[in-house]
C-alpha cells in the first residue's frame, strides 16, 4: 500500500549536506538583488541618482534614464545567468504573478539576426493580458488589458533565469487590480498626515516611513507522505484525519533540538534567503509537531511585503530539494495550532525616531502617547475592516479556535501604558501644562526604557503594543500581508488627519499647542475605551463582553467582508486616496468568488475522499468482520452468540457510520448545486457558508470515527502520527 511505503521511504531519509555559499554572509547577501551597490557598478552616476530621486521623492524617471537603467539592469541580469524579465506582480487571488518574456528581440527586420533587447518601456510598464485574473468585472466592462507598472521603490531581482521586476497592476481605466498599488497609496498617505502631526513636535522631520516585520508559520511534511494525501494535495489541508494519541500536549515541540532533516532545511533556507537580500534573523520550532518558524529583521513595509512573498516561493522550492513539503495554510490539522503570521507594524520618521517607541524626555513621551492614542483610535473606529482585512476561507478555520486570536478586533496595551491613559484620562484639564513636572505626574516624563522587554506578552490578543510597535497577530499565514497593512495605514492616516483637524481648530482660537493636544487625547481615551482589552481574549466572557462594548463579533466571512463596503470605510478608503468605491465593490466580489472556490474545492475533495476512500475501505472491512461472525456460527453453533457480540456491534458502528457519511454526503452536494446557481457573488458566497461548509464537520465526524475502528492495515490515507511525526 502506498500509505506504508511512503511512510517507510520517509524513514529512510538522511539530511541533505548543506554548506554555505561563503565563510562570511556579507559576501553573498543580495547577490540576485540590484541593490545599491549592484546599481552603482552598472549605472552611471547621474541615472543613480535620477533613480534615488524617483524612489525617495517620486520624481517621474525620463525616457531616457529609463532606457539606461534598463541597459544596466539587463547586463547585470544576464552576468547572473538571466535570459528572460517578468513583471512581477500581486494579484488579489493571492501569491505572486508573472508572465515571462525572453530578452531576444530581431536586430533589424523580422527574421534577421537575434540580440538581447530591454528597454526602459519594457521596465516602466507591460501590458498583460490578465483576464484571467480576478478583478470583480472592472475589467471586462472596460478595456480587456491591464498595465503592470514598475514600482522602482522594491529592487528587482534574478530568480533562476528570470529577471524579476516588481510591479503594479492596473487597469486601463487606472483603477487598482493589485495589492501593491493600494499599499503604496497608503503608506503615502500615512507618510502625509504622520509627518504633519510630528510637526508638532519637530519641526525638522520631513518624511514618516511604515515599517513590516513578519513572522512566517508553517509546516513541513515528508514529501513522499504529503502525495498520498489527496486533501493536502488539492487544499493544502487535512479534511479529515482523527487526533494523533500525542500531539502538542507535552510541549516538547516548542523547546526541543530541531530535527535534523529540518535543521539542513531551515539552514539551506536562510542561505537562500540571504542570496535575495532578505534579512533573516530568526528559525525555530513552533507549538505544533512539524510546525516552525522564520522571521527577518523589520523593513520598510513594501519592501518587506515583497520579501515575504519572494520567500514563501523559495522556501516551496527549497522544500522540494530536502524531499519535504511546506504547508503555509492557516489550518492543516484539526486539534493542534495552526500557523498565523503576525505583522509587527511601526512608523518612524527620517530623524530616526520611532513613533511607537517611548522617548527619552516629554517632548517625545507626548509624541509617543499621541500615536499610541491615534493608533488605538483608528483600530477602534475600523475593527471591523481590520477583521475583514485578515478573513478568508483558510484564515477562518484559524480564528476563533482556542489557539489563536478571537474572530473580534481588540488592542492590548499592557500595565505601564494603560497607567498613563488613565492617568491622562482622569486629569482635570486645568493642570496640564507641559512643565516636565506635571508631565511626571502623568507618567509621560520619563518612560522606562526596560519597557520593551516589559509588556506583558499577551498571547491571547489579536493586535498587541510590544515595547515599539503593533503586532497584528490575526494575519493568515498564506496571506498577503498588504490588505492588513492598507488597512491599518489607511485608518491610521485618516484618523491623524482628523486629529490635526481637530487640534488645529483648538490652536485657532487661542488654546496652547500641548493644552490643545492634551484635550483632544483625552476625549480620545474615553472614545476608544471599548478596544482596549487585557484579559484573555480567548475567553467565553470575553466575548460577551466585546459585543456589550459593540465590537464586531461576526464569525461569518462573507459578512465579515461586508465591512470593506460599509459607508464609513469608502468614505476613509475615499478620502485618503487608497481605494474608491468602485474598486472596492470589485475587490469585495473577487472576495465572495474566492471563499466560494475554496469551500467548493474542499466540498468536492472531501465527496471524493469519503465516497472513493472511506466508504470503500470501511465497507472492506465490515465484510471481513461479517465472515468471521458467519464461520463462528458454523464452526462453534452453541457459542457464536457470545463470541460474536463484539464484531456485531463493530459491523453495526461501522454500517451507522457509512450511513451517515452517504447522507451527507448527498445533502452537501445537492447544497452545492443549489448554491452554483446563484449568480450574486455575494449570496453565493453566503450559500456556501451557511449551507455547505456546515456538513463538514459531520462528514468528518464519522470519518474519523471509522479510522479508530478500521483495520489499521487496510487504511489508506496517511493518519496525524505519521504526518506530524515523520521528518
Ligand atoms: P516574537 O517574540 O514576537 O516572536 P521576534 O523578535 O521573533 O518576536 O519577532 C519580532 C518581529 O518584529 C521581527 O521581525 C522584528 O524585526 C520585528 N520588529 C521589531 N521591532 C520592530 C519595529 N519597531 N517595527 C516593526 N517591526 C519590528
Ligand atoms: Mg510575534
Amino acid at each position: 500500500m502506498l500509505r506504508f511505503k511512503a511512510v517507510e521511504e520517509a524513514f529512510k531519509k538522511k539530511p541533505l549536506k548543506v554548506e554555505a555559499p561563503s565563510r562570511l554572509t556579507s559576501d553573498y547577501y543580495g547577490k540576485y538583488v540590484f541593490n545599491e551597490s549592484a546599481m552603482s557598478k552598472y549605472l552611471s552616476k547621474d541615472t543613480l541618482k535620477s533613480l534615488k530621486n524617483a524612489i525617495e521623492k517620486g520624481v517621474q524617471l525620463s525616457r531616457n534614464v529609463a532606457d539606461e537603467i534598463a541597459a544596466g539592469m539587463k547586463m547585470w541580469a544576464m552576468e547572473l545567468g538571466a535570459t528572460h524579465y517578468t513583471h512581477w506582480f500581486q494579484p488579489l487571488t493571492g501569491g505572486t504573478a508573472e508572465k515571462h518574456d525572453s530578452f531576444i528581440e530581431y536586430e533589424g527586420a523580422p527574421g534577421g539576426n537575434i540580440i538581447e533587447e530591454f528597454t526602459g518601456k519594457l521596465l516602466i510598464q507591460a501590458e498583460s493580458d490578465a483576464s484571467s485574473f480576478p478583478n470583480g468585472g472592472i475589467r471586462s466592462t472596460f478595456e480587456a488589458r491591464g498595465y503592470t507598472a514598475w514600482d522602482p521603490s522594491s529592487p528587482a531581482f534574478v530568480l533562476g533565469n528570470t529577471l524579476c521586476i516588481p510591479t503594479i497592476f492596473i487597469s486601463y481605466s487606472g483603477e487598482s487590480l493589485d495589492y501593491k498599488a493600494p499599499l503604496l497609496k497608503s503608506i503615502a498617505a500615512l507618510n502625509k498626515a504622520a509627518t504633519d502631526v510630528c510637526n508638532y513636535f519637530d519641526n525638522k522631520v520631513k518624511h514618516v516611513f511604515t515599517y513590516l516585520g513578519w513572522e512566517q508559520e508553517y509546516f513541513l511534511i515528508d514529501e513522499g507522505l504529503f502525495a498520498t494525501r489527496p486533501d493536502l494535495l488539492l487544499t493544502g489541508r487535512t479534511l479529515m484525519g482523527h487526533e494523533s494519541a500525542k500531539n502538542q500536549q507535552l510541549e516538547d515541540h516548542y523547546f526541543g533540538a530541531i530535527p535534523s532533516r529540518v535543521a539542513a532545511y531551515m539552514e539551506d533556507l536562510e542561505y537562500e534567503g540571504y542570496k535575495f537580500g532578505i534579512p533573516l534573523k530568526t528559525c525555530h520550532n513552533e507549538v505544533a509537531p512539524n510546525q516552525f518558524e522564520i522571521a527577518p529583521i523589520y523593513s520598510e513595509a513594501n519592501l518587506a511585503v515583497d520579501q515575504n512573498l519572494l520567500l514563501m516561493s523559495i522556501m516551496k522550492k527549497v522544500a522540494r530539494r530536502h524531499g519535504f513539503r511546506v504547508l503555509l495554510h492557516e489550518k492543516p490539522f484539526q486539534g493542534i495550532n495552526g500557523s498565523g503570521k503576525h505583522c509587527n507594524w511601526s512608523i518612524g520618521t527620517d530623524t530616526g525616531v520611532g513613533l511607537f517607541t517611548p522617548g527619552k524626555n516629554t517632548k517625545e513621551n507626548l509624541q509617543f502617547i499621541t500615536f499610541i492614542i491615534n493608533a488605538l483610535m483608528a483600530v477602534y473606529k475600523h475593527n471591523g475592516l481590520l477583521k475583514a482585512s485578515i478573513s478568508s476561507a483558510t484564515n477562518a478555520h484559524r480564528l476563533g479556535a482556542h489557539e489563536a486570536p478571537p474572530a473580534i478586533i481588540s488592542a492590548f496595551l499592557g500595565s505601564q501604558i494603560s497607567a498613563i491613559l488613565d492617568k491622562i484620562e482622569n486629569n482635570n484639564g486645568e493642570e496640564i501644562v507641559m512643565g516636565d513636572k506635571n508631565a511626571l505626574k502623568l507618567g509621560i516624563g520619563h518612560l522606562p526604557e526596560v519597557m520593551i522587554d516589559n509588556t506583558d506578552r499577551n498571547r491571547t490578543s489579536p493586535f498587541a503594543f510590544t515595547g515599539n510597535r503593533f503586532e497584528f497577530r490575526a494575519t493568515g499565514s498564506s496571506a498577503n500581508c498588504s490588505p492588513c497593512l492598507i488597512a491599518l495605514n489607511t485608518a491610521m492616516a485618516d484618523q491623524l488627519t482628523q486629529f490635526k483637524k481637530e487640534v488645529d481648530a483648538k490652536i485657532a482660537k487661542g488654546k496652547a499647542k500641548d493644552k490643545a493636544i492634551f484635550e483632544v487625547l483625552k476625549s480620545y481615551i474615553k472614545i476608544c475605551r471599548p478596544i482596549h482589552f487585557d484579559g484573555n481574549g480567548y475567553s467565553e466572557e470575553w466575548k460577551k463582553e466585546a459585543a456589550k462594548r459593540g465590537l464586531d463579533c461576526e464569525t461569518s466571512v462573507p459578512k465579515i467582508f461586508n465591512n470593506y463596503l460599509k459607508k464609513e470605510s469608502i468614505e476613509m478608503f475615499t478620502r485618503m486616496g487608497v481605494l474608491n468605491e468602485r474598486e472596492l465593490l470589485a475587490r469585495n466580489e473577487v472576495k465572495w468568488e474566492m471563499y466560494t472556490k475554496k469551500i467548493q474545492i474542499e466540498s468536492r475533495v472531501l465527496g471524493d475522499l469519503a465516497m472513493n476512500h472511506i466508504i470503500p475501505v470501511a465497507t472492506k472491512y465490515q465484510g471481513t468482520l461479517i465472515d468471521n461472525v458467519y464461520k463462528l456460527s458454523q464452526a462453534l453453533p452453541d457459542k457464536a452468540a457470545m463470541l460474536s457480540k463484539e464484531n456485531i456491534d463493530l459491523i453495526e458502528q461501522i454500517a451507522a457510520h457509512i450511513n451517515t457519511i452517504k447522507v451527507k454526503v448527498e445533502a452537501m452536494t445537492a447544497a452545492r448545486k443549489k448554491a452554483n446557481i446563484i449568480e450574486n457573488e455575494e449570496e453565493k458566497a453566503n450559500a456556501y457558508h451557511d449551507n455547505v461548509l456546515p456538513y463538514f464537520s459531520q462528514i468528518r465526524e464519522a470519518i474519523d470515527h471509522l479510522e479508530l475502528i478500521v483495520d489499521n492495515e487496510m487504511w489508506t490515507l496517511p493518519k496525524y502520527r505519521e504526518l506530524l511525526f515523520i521528518r
